[in-house]
Protein backbone atom coordinates (compact mmCIF):
# COMPACT_ATOMS: atom_id res chain seq x y z
CA UNK A 1 0.00 0.00 0.00
CA UNK A 2 1.13 3.51 -0.66
CA UNK A 3 2.67 5.27 1.69
CA UNK A 4 -0.12 7.55 3.54
CA UNK A 5 0.14 11.33 3.86
CA UNK A 6 1.33 13.39 6.90
CA UNK A 7 -2.10 14.70 7.58
CA UNK A 8 -3.88 10.97 7.60
CA UNK A 9 -1.03 9.73 9.34
CA UNK A 10 -1.58 12.41 11.87
CA UNK A 11 -5.21 11.09 12.57
CA UNK A 12 -4.40 6.91 12.12
CA UNK A 13 -0.70 6.02 13.07
CA UNK A 14 -0.54 4.28 15.98
CA UNK A 15 -3.72 4.54 16.90
CA UNK A 16 -5.73 1.89 15.26
CA UNK A 17 -9.59 1.43 16.82
CA UNK A 18 -8.58 -0.59 20.57
CA UNK A 19 -9.24 -4.42 19.41
CA UNK A 20 -10.42 -4.64 22.91
CA UNK A 21 -13.61 -2.94 22.21
CA UNK A 22 -13.82 -1.13 19.14
CA UNK A 23 -13.02 2.50 20.75
CA UNK A 24 -12.37 4.41 17.89
CA UNK A 25 -10.07 6.71 20.05
CA UNK A 26 -7.18 5.32 22.03
CA UNK A 27 -8.14 4.67 25.42
CA UNK A 28 -6.56 6.33 28.10
CA UNK A 29 -4.55 3.08 30.15
CA UNK A 30 -5.09 4.79 33.49
CA UNK A 31 -3.19 1.95 35.18
CA UNK A 32 0.47 1.12 37.01
CA UNK A 33 0.58 -2.59 36.28
CA UNK A 34 -0.61 -5.43 34.09
CA UNK A 35 -1.66 -8.60 34.76
CA UNK A 36 0.30 -11.67 33.44
CA UNK A 37 -0.68 -15.44 33.03
CA UNK A 38 2.47 -16.98 34.25
CA UNK A 39 5.28 -15.17 35.70
CA UNK A 40 6.86 -13.42 32.48
CA UNK A 41 4.37 -14.35 30.53
CA UNK A 42 2.35 -10.80 29.43
CA UNK A 43 0.92 -8.60 26.25
CA UNK A 44 3.81 -6.71 26.13
CA UNK A 45 3.34 -4.55 29.36
CA UNK A 46 4.49 -5.61 32.47
CA UNK A 47 4.81 -1.78 34.60
CA UNK A 48 3.61 1.74 33.44
CA UNK A 49 6.89 3.42 33.88
CA UNK A 50 8.56 1.17 31.45
CA UNK A 51 5.60 1.19 28.84
CA UNK A 52 2.03 2.31 28.76
CA UNK A 53 -0.15 1.48 25.49
CA UNK A 54 -1.23 5.40 25.84
CA UNK A 55 1.85 6.31 25.58
CA UNK A 56 2.81 3.76 22.81
CA UNK A 57 0.15 5.28 20.58
CA UNK A 58 1.53 8.48 20.93
CA UNK A 59 5.67 7.61 20.22
CA UNK A 60 4.63 5.15 17.40
CA UNK A 61 2.71 8.30 16.06
CA UNK A 62 5.20 10.83 16.74
CA UNK A 63 7.90 8.58 14.58
CA UNK A 64 5.76 8.19 11.82
CA UNK A 65 5.38 12.36 11.73
CA UNK A 66 9.08 12.84 11.69
CA UNK A 67 9.84 9.86 9.52
CA UNK A 68 11.72 8.06 11.95
CA UNK A 69 11.57 4.66 13.01
CA UNK A 70 11.48 4.98 16.72
CA UNK A 71 9.88 7.67 19.17
CA UNK A 72 9.87 8.44 22.83
CA UNK A 73 7.71 10.52 24.90
CA UNK A 74 8.82 12.10 27.93
CA UNK A 75 7.07 14.31 30.75
CA UNK A 76 8.87 17.64 29.41
CA UNK A 77 10.44 18.61 26.33
CA UNK A 78 13.42 19.52 29.03
CA UNK A 79 13.26 15.63 29.96
CA UNK A 80 13.38 14.55 26.52
CA UNK A 81 16.77 16.60 26.31
CA UNK A 82 18.13 15.03 29.23
CA UNK A 83 17.44 11.69 27.76
CA UNK A 84 19.61 12.78 24.95
CA UNK A 85 22.48 14.44 26.80
CA UNK A 86 22.59 10.96 28.46
CA UNK A 87 24.44 9.96 25.04
CA UNK A 88 27.30 11.70 26.36
CA UNK A 89 30.32 11.16 28.61
CA UNK A 90 32.64 12.80 30.90
CA UNK A 91 35.04 14.63 28.47
CA UNK A 92 32.87 14.79 25.73
CA UNK A 93 32.07 18.33 23.91
CA UNK A 94 28.92 20.08 23.05
CA UNK A 95 28.29 22.55 19.96
CA UNK A 96 24.89 24.93 20.50
CA UNK A 97 23.37 27.31 18.73
CA UNK A 98 24.30 30.75 20.24
CA UNK A 99 20.37 31.69 21.85
CA UNK A 100 19.32 27.84 22.24
CA UNK A 101 16.21 27.64 24.21
CA UNK A 102 17.06 28.71 27.68
CA UNK A 103 16.46 25.30 29.74
CA UNK A 104 18.86 24.17 27.32
CA UNK A 105 21.44 26.74 28.34
CA UNK A 106 21.29 26.13 31.63
CA UNK A 107 20.86 22.46 31.49
CA UNK A 108 24.31 22.48 29.40
CA UNK A 109 25.26 24.92 31.55
CA UNK A 110 24.13 24.70 35.09
CA UNK A 111 23.77 20.73 35.37
CA UNK A 112 26.12 19.02 32.79
CA UNK A 113 29.45 20.68 32.93
CA UNK A 114 29.34 19.25 36.50
CA UNK A 115 29.44 15.99 34.88
CA UNK A 116 32.27 16.93 33.39
CA UNK A 117 30.38 17.80 29.49
CA UNK A 118 31.80 20.78 28.00
CA UNK A 119 29.35 22.81 25.76
CA UNK A 120 30.57 25.46 23.59
CA UNK A 121 27.58 27.93 21.68
CA UNK A 122 27.97 29.74 18.41
CA UNK A 123 26.07 30.93 15.69
CA UNK A 124 24.78 28.40 13.36
CA UNK A 125 24.01 30.22 10.56
CA UNK A 126 27.60 31.06 9.98
CA UNK A 127 29.36 27.35 9.04
CA UNK A 128 32.81 27.80 9.70
CA UNK A 129 32.23 29.12 13.46
CA UNK A 130 30.44 26.02 13.48
CA UNK A 131 33.55 23.93 12.23
CA UNK A 132 35.69 26.52 14.20
CA UNK A 133 33.94 25.45 17.51
CA UNK A 134 34.20 21.23 16.52
CA UNK A 135 37.08 19.63 18.42
CA UNK A 136 38.12 16.14 18.23
CA UNK A 137 36.30 15.56 21.82
CA UNK A 138 33.06 16.71 20.15
CA UNK A 139 30.33 14.10 20.45
CA UNK A 140 27.23 15.79 19.50
CA UNK A 141 25.93 19.23 17.86
CA UNK A 142 22.70 20.32 18.96
CA UNK A 143 20.44 22.32 17.43
CA UNK A 144 17.24 24.95 16.67
CA UNK A 145 15.45 26.19 13.45
CA UNK A 146 14.42 28.55 13.25
CA UNK A 147 15.56 29.87 16.41
CA UNK A 148 14.35 31.52 19.44
CA UNK A 149 13.70 34.27 19.97
CA UNK A 150 15.37 35.33 16.82
CA UNK A 151 13.99 32.84 14.47
CA UNK A 152 17.59 32.37 12.55
CA UNK A 153 17.44 29.63 10.34
CA UNK A 154 20.20 27.28 10.11
CA UNK A 155 21.03 24.47 7.65
CA UNK A 156 20.21 21.17 8.90
CA UNK A 157 21.77 19.61 5.55
CA UNK A 158 24.88 21.39 6.36
CA UNK A 159 25.29 20.80 9.93
CA UNK A 160 24.40 17.44 9.66
CA UNK A 161 27.38 17.16 7.15
CA UNK A 162 29.97 19.00 8.87
CA UNK A 163 29.03 16.96 12.12
CA UNK A 164 29.00 14.04 10.44
CA UNK A 165 32.80 14.27 9.05
CA UNK A 166 33.54 14.66 13.00
CA UNK A 167 31.54 11.31 13.87
CA UNK A 168 29.01 14.01 16.51
CA UNK A 169 25.79 13.45 16.33
CA UNK A 170 23.22 15.97 15.05
CA UNK A 171 20.24 16.31 17.48
CA UNK A 172 17.78 18.56 16.18
CA UNK A 173 14.91 20.44 18.55
CA UNK A 174 11.94 20.40 15.88
CA UNK A 175 9.67 22.60 18.79
CA UNK A 176 9.28 25.76 16.49
CA UNK A 177 8.80 24.38 13.15
CA UNK A 178 7.19 21.39 14.15
CA UNK A 179 7.10 18.03 11.99
CA UNK A 180 3.90 19.35 9.64
CA UNK A 181 6.81 22.43 8.02
CA UNK A 182 10.35 20.62 9.05
CA UNK A 183 11.63 17.14 9.08
CA UNK A 184 15.26 16.91 10.03
CA UNK A 185 16.14 12.95 10.27
CA UNK A 186 15.62 13.35 6.12
CA UNK A 187 18.05 16.21 5.93
CA UNK A 188 20.74 14.35 7.98
CA UNK A 189 20.03 14.52 11.51
CA UNK A 190 20.34 11.73 14.19
CA UNK A 191 17.71 12.74 16.50
CA UNK A 192 14.92 14.48 16.61
CA UNK A 193 13.50 16.51 20.10
CA UNK A 194 10.61 17.92 20.91
CA UNK A 195 8.67 20.05 23.64
CA UNK A 196 5.07 18.76 22.05
CA UNK A 197 3.89 21.24 25.32
CA UNK A 198 3.93 23.70 21.98
CA UNK A 199 2.47 22.90 18.70
CA UNK A 200 2.47 18.74 19.03
CA UNK A 201 -0.09 19.18 22.03
CA UNK A 202 -1.18 22.80 20.71
CA UNK A 203 -3.99 23.86 23.43
CA UNK A 204 -1.74 24.84 26.20
CA UNK A 205 -3.20 22.24 28.58
CA UNK A 206 -0.09 19.34 29.09
CA UNK A 207 4.06 19.72 29.29
CA UNK A 208 5.68 16.80 27.42
CA UNK A 209 8.30 15.81 25.34
CA UNK A 210 9.77 13.41 22.68
CA UNK A 211 12.36 12.00 20.52
CA UNK A 212 12.29 10.79 17.85
CA UNK A 213 15.54 8.64 15.82
CA UNK A 214 16.45 5.95 13.06
CA UNK A 215 19.58 4.12 15.03
CA UNK A 216 17.84 1.01 16.91
CA UNK A 217 21.15 1.25 18.68
CA UNK A 218 20.36 4.98 20.07
CA UNK A 219 16.83 4.16 20.36
CA UNK A 220 17.85 0.88 22.73
CA UNK A 221 19.99 3.37 24.44
CA UNK A 222 17.68 6.23 25.14
CA UNK A 223 14.95 3.96 25.93
CA UNK A 224 16.86 2.36 28.99
CA UNK A 225 17.60 5.65 30.40
CA UNK A 226 13.84 6.78 29.49
CA UNK A 227 13.36 3.76 31.87
CA UNK A 228 16.14 3.99 34.44
CA UNK A 229 15.51 7.72 35.00
CA UNK A 230 11.73 7.45 35.02
CA UNK A 231 11.08 10.78 33.72
CA UNK A 232 7.58 9.73 32.03
CA UNK A 233 4.50 11.48 30.92
CA UNK A 234 1.42 10.03 32.21
CA UNK A 235 -1.12 8.28 29.83
CA UNK A 236 -3.64 11.52 30.37
CA UNK A 237 -0.72 13.79 29.19
CA UNK A 238 0.01 11.14 25.99
CA UNK A 239 -3.96 11.24 25.29
CA UNK A 240 -3.75 15.20 25.59
CA UNK A 241 -1.09 15.18 23.73
CA UNK A 242 -2.52 12.86 20.99
CA UNK A 243 -5.45 14.72 20.83
CA UNK A 244 -3.77 17.95 19.77
CA UNK A 245 -1.86 15.87 17.38
CA UNK A 246 -4.75 15.19 15.29
CA UNK A 247 -5.02 18.83 14.49
CA UNK A 248 -1.55 19.28 13.87
CA UNK A 249 -1.46 20.10 9.98
CA UNK A 250 -4.54 22.41 9.69
CA UNK A 251 -3.53 24.47 12.66
CA UNK A 252 -0.21 25.29 11.63
CA UNK A 253 -1.42 26.07 8.11
CA UNK A 254 -3.69 28.80 10.09
CA UNK A 255 -0.99 30.13 12.39
CA UNK A 256 1.79 29.94 9.63
CA UNK A 257 -0.89 31.92 7.41
CA UNK A 258 -1.67 34.20 10.03
CA UNK A 259 1.96 35.46 11.40
CA UNK A 260 2.69 36.02 7.75
CA UNK A 261 -0.39 39.11 7.82
CA UNK A 262 1.46 40.11 11.39
CA UNK A 263 4.81 39.73 10.01
CA UNK A 264 3.40 42.11 7.02
CA UNK A 265 1.86 44.64 8.85
CA UNK A 266 4.48 45.40 11.52
CA UNK A 267 7.16 45.64 8.24
CA UNK A 268 5.00 48.72 7.62
CA UNK A 269 4.12 50.61 11.02
CA UNK A 270 6.51 53.57 11.51
CA UNK A 271 7.02 52.03 15.77
CA UNK A 272 8.86 49.16 14.68
CA UNK A 273 12.09 48.90 14.35
CA UNK A 274 12.68 45.45 12.90
CA UNK A 275 10.34 42.38 12.04
CA UNK A 276 12.02 38.37 12.35
CA UNK A 277 10.03 35.91 10.14
CA UNK A 278 11.40 33.70 8.21
CA UNK A 279 8.78 34.05 5.80
CA UNK A 280 9.69 37.66 4.70
CA UNK A 281 11.66 37.50 1.52
CA UNK A 282 14.56 40.02 3.39
CA UNK A 283 14.52 37.25 6.58
CA UNK A 284 18.75 36.28 6.03
CA UNK A 285 17.38 32.64 7.02
CA UNK A 286 14.96 32.87 4.05
CA UNK A 287 15.94 30.80 1.23
CA UNK A 288 17.32 28.20 3.41
CA UNK A 289 13.81 28.14 5.14
CA UNK A 290 12.21 27.32 1.45
CA UNK A 291 14.83 25.03 1.40
CA UNK A 292 14.10 22.84 4.80
CA UNK A 293 10.84 23.95 5.22
CA UNK A 294 7.43 23.46 3.86
CA UNK A 295 6.12 26.68 5.85
CA UNK A 296 7.44 29.18 7.90
CA UNK A 297 6.07 28.81 11.22
CA UNK A 298 3.59 30.73 13.58
CA UNK A 299 6.56 32.48 15.47
CA UNK A 300 6.85 36.44 14.85
CA UNK A 301 9.55 38.19 16.63
CA UNK A 302 9.84 42.62 16.32
CA UNK A 303 11.92 45.05 18.25
CA UNK A 304 9.81 48.18 18.85
CA UNK A 305 11.88 51.83 18.45
CA UNK A 306 12.28 53.53 22.03
CA UNK A 307 13.36 50.30 23.24
CA UNK A 308 12.79 48.55 26.65
CA UNK A 309 10.18 51.05 28.01
CA UNK A 310 8.25 51.23 24.81
CA UNK A 311 8.04 47.29 24.15
CA UNK A 312 6.88 47.11 27.95
CA UNK A 313 4.04 49.04 26.76
CA UNK A 314 2.77 47.07 24.07
CA UNK A 315 3.74 44.07 26.36
CA UNK A 316 0.95 45.36 28.86
CA UNK A 317 -1.58 46.49 26.26
CA UNK A 318 -2.56 43.79 24.13
CA UNK A 319 -5.99 42.26 24.68
CA UNK A 320 -6.55 39.35 22.23
CA UNK A 321 -2.50 38.23 22.60
CA UNK A 322 -2.11 37.32 26.03
CA UNK A 323 1.04 38.50 27.67
CA UNK A 324 2.74 34.81 29.03
CA UNK A 325 5.49 32.47 28.14
CA UNK A 326 5.06 29.38 26.00
CA UNK A 327 4.15 29.00 22.67
CA UNK A 328 2.39 27.01 19.84
CA UNK A 329 -1.22 26.51 21.63
CA UNK A 330 -4.57 28.41 19.71
CA UNK A 331 -4.21 31.38 21.03
CA UNK A 332 -2.33 34.05 20.21
CA UNK A 333 0.95 34.63 23.00
CA UNK A 334 2.84 37.46 23.35
CA UNK A 335 6.39 37.79 25.56
CA UNK A 336 8.72 40.01 26.27
CA UNK A 337 12.43 37.96 26.59
CA UNK A 338 14.16 40.59 28.29
CA UNK A 339 12.10 40.09 31.18
CA UNK A 340 10.31 37.10 31.01
CA UNK A 341 11.51 33.68 29.34
CA UNK A 342 15.69 35.29 28.57
CA UNK A 343 15.91 37.16 31.70
CA UNK A 344 18.17 34.69 33.17
CA UNK A 345 20.62 35.77 30.23
CA UNK A 346 20.53 39.33 31.07
CA UNK A 347 24.51 40.93 32.06
CA UNK A 348 25.54 37.63 29.77
CA UNK A 349 26.60 37.71 26.03
CA UNK A 350 23.58 36.29 24.91
CA UNK A 351 21.59 39.00 26.10
CA UNK A 352 18.51 39.57 23.94
CA UNK A 353 17.50 43.28 22.89
CA UNK A 354 14.76 44.95 25.71
CA UNK A 355 12.96 46.35 22.82
CA UNK A 356 12.37 42.74 21.42
CA UNK A 357 8.77 41.65 21.69
CA UNK A 358 7.91 37.58 20.69
CA UNK A 359 4.73 36.96 19.62
CA UNK A 360 2.96 33.22 18.81
CA UNK A 361 0.98 34.23 16.50
CA UNK A 362 -2.39 32.32 17.40
CA UNK A 363 -5.35 30.56 15.17
CA UNK A 364 -7.71 33.49 16.19
CA UNK A 365 -9.08 35.45 13.06
CA UNK A 366 -5.99 37.21 11.28
CA UNK A 367 -7.87 40.52 11.13
CA UNK A 368 -8.40 40.41 15.55
CA UNK A 369 -4.69 39.98 15.84
CA UNK A 370 -3.30 42.66 13.79
CA UNK A 371 -6.31 45.50 14.86
CA UNK A 372 -4.81 44.10 18.75
CA UNK A 373 -1.41 45.31 17.95
CA UNK A 374 -2.51 48.27 16.05
CA UNK A 375 -4.13 49.36 19.14
CA UNK A 376 -1.10 48.34 21.71
CA UNK A 377 1.53 49.84 19.17
CA UNK A 378 -0.51 53.29 19.68
CA UNK A 379 1.21 53.35 22.98
CA UNK A 380 4.13 54.31 21.21
CA UNK A 381 5.25 57.80 21.20
C1 LIG B 1 9.60 24.85 25.53
C2 LIG B 1 10.83 24.40 24.81
C3 LIG B 1 11.66 23.41 25.35
C4 LIG B 1 11.41 22.80 26.71
O1 LIG B 1 10.24 22.09 26.77
P1 LIG B 1 9.36 21.87 28.11
O2 LIG B 1 8.23 21.07 27.63
O3 LIG B 1 9.00 23.24 28.60
O4 LIG B 1 10.25 21.16 29.08
C5 LIG B 1 12.75 23.00 24.61
N1 LIG B 1 13.03 23.55 23.41
C6 LIG B 1 12.25 24.52 22.87
C7 LIG B 1 12.62 25.08 21.54
C8 LIG B 1 11.14 24.98 23.55
O5 LIG B 1 10.39 25.95 23.02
Amino acid sequence: MRRRRFETRAIHEGQDPDPATGSVIPPIYQTSTFAQSAPGEHKGYEYARTSNPTRTALETCLASLEEGQYGLAFASGMAAITAVAYLLSPGDHVVLPDDVYGGTYRLFVRVLERYGIASTFVDMTDLTRVEAALTPKTRMVLTETPTNPYLKVVDIAAISELARARDALVVVDNTFASPYFQRPLPLGADIVAHSTTKYLGGHSDVVGGAVVMNSKEIYETLKFHQNSAGAVPSPFDCWLVLRGVRTLGIRMERHAGNAMTVAEFLRGHRAVARVYYPGLPEHPGHQIARKQMSGFGGMVSFTVRGGAKAARAVASSTEVFILGESLGGVEALLDHPASMTHASLAGSPLQVDEGLIRLSVGIEHADDLVDDLKQALAQVK
